[in-house]
């Protein structure tokens, strides 16, 4: 699944590069730099990969998510709704922005179900910031015509999708923004890197701006730039996006592996009657780093999980029993547990999401299981995990 099991040669030859000049800052420097431009040639890669019109690097993905937001105008007392099945990041950066997360119910696709957005939208709604999950797309066109109709900004969490596609279109660029994360486990790595995608060029302008200080970048003269707003630093570094930059030419091939994996993996699947699989969309566009289906209840998931670990079958993942990716163990959301006050605690609107009830994700997410496809399995290995996966369903 991820960037660093194909790590390699071409990742150490462009981090050399970076450190033989000694500039390991993205801007300036010129005459040292010997014309090593990481950052600037990884946002030029990616904006050609993803036919966007411009790519802003950040630090992460989270901070691409808050970047995101900000850029886009969205702050204090704006509600933006969220699925309650991503990674706590998506939340954790609209809290950062100063805005409130509301949360929607999830469908088969494993996304945000349109049929039930517009239950949540309020007068303080700003944007919908769908996550595509797990490798494939939500509902991306249908969630794009609500925010139409309401007057939303739809901003793509498309952190862990990078190189999918709708219907030809890629991933992150459906909205006002889209964000990656580049963090180690995801597609392509930057060791820790993430970026925002936009054909809006005020919204670029913020980005860049908002993430060093409200430097304009323009100009030779660090000292003599404008500063067009209050910012924070969200900056990369030239080592960090050195290794990306050679991620990102192998992220078609390591696609190309994914799907060829993962095709034979679900045919075999498709075997068993007690199995369903995720709804995806777009087949096409699925970027194949995971496998999930749906098993008939709870207890068939978890009793599965349970023997293909015991069965040597890694990677799979029940996300309702566990911490990492739903709603449901977040305690530390639902107790509003942080370390200073955050601005969406002192609105009068401030969500009680101890008593948030989600009945048709709680369905789902109890009845499904994801997963990982690696790059690394050789054909016996696959082989083997089917015949064992077979037995155990
Ligand atoms: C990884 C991830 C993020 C955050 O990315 P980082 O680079 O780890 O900060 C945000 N949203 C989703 C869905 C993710 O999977």
């Amino acid at each position: 699944m991820p960037g660093f099991e194909l790590f390699g040669d071409e990742e150490r030859k462009e981090v050399n590069d970076v450190l033989e000049t000694g500039v390991l800052f993205r801007y300036g420097f010129e005459p040292m730099r010997q014309g090593h431009w990481k950052a600037r040639s990884f946002e030029e890669q990616l904006v050609k990969r993803l036919g966007a019109s411009y790519c802003h690097l950040c630090a992460t993905g989270t901070s691409a998510l808050v970047t995101a937001l900000v850029a886009c105008g969205i702050g204090a007392g704006d509600e933006v709704i969220v699925p309650p099945f991503t990674f706590i990041a998506t939340i954790e950066a609209v809290l950062a922005a100063g805005a409130v997360p509301v949360f929607a119910e999830i469908d088969e696709t494993l996304c945000l179900d349109p049929q039930v957005l517009k239950t949540v939208i309020t007068s303080r709604t700003r944007a919908i910031l769908p996550v595509h999950m797990c490798g494939s797309m939500a509902r991306i066109d249908d969630i794009g015509q609500i925010c139409e109709q309401h007057g939303l900004i739809l901003i793509e969490d498309a952190c862990q999708s990078l190189g999918g596609s709708f219907n030809g279109k890629a991933l992150g660029t459906f909205g006002k923004a889209g964000c990656f994360s580049f963090d180690p486990v995801k597609t392509v790595t930057c060791g820790e890197g993430g970026a925002v995608v936009t054909d809006d060029t005020a919204v670029y302008t913020h980005a860049d701006a908002f993430t060093d200080h409200g430097h304009d970048h323009k100009g030779d003269d660090r000292g003599l730039e404008a500063h067009l707003i209050l910012g924070t630093n969200f900056r990369i570094s030239e080592l960090n996006a050195a290794v990306g930059l050679a991620q990102l030419r192998k992220l078609d091939m390591m696609l190309d592996k994914q799907r060829q994996t993962k095709k034979i993996i679900k045919e075999a699947l498709s075997q068993s009657d007690k199995i369903r699989f995720r709804h995806i969309p777009d087949p096409d566009g699925d970027t194949a780093t995971f496998l999930s289906f749906f098993l008939p209840d709870e207890s068939a998931a978890l009793t599965a999980v349970n023997k293909f670990g015991e069965a040597g079958v890694d990677g799979c993942f029940n996300w309702y029993a566990n911490n990492w990716h739903y709603i449901r163990h977040w305690d530390h959301l639902k107790q509003w547990r942080t370390a200073a006050k955050m601005p969406s605690q002192q609105t009068e609107h401030c969500p009680d999401y101890e008593n948030l009830t989600l009945p048709q994700s709680d369905d789902i997410m109890r009845r499904t299981i994801s997963m990982q496809i690696k790059l690394s399995w050789t054909v016996e290995q696959i082989e083997q995990r089917i015949a064992k996966m077979m037995d155990i369903i």
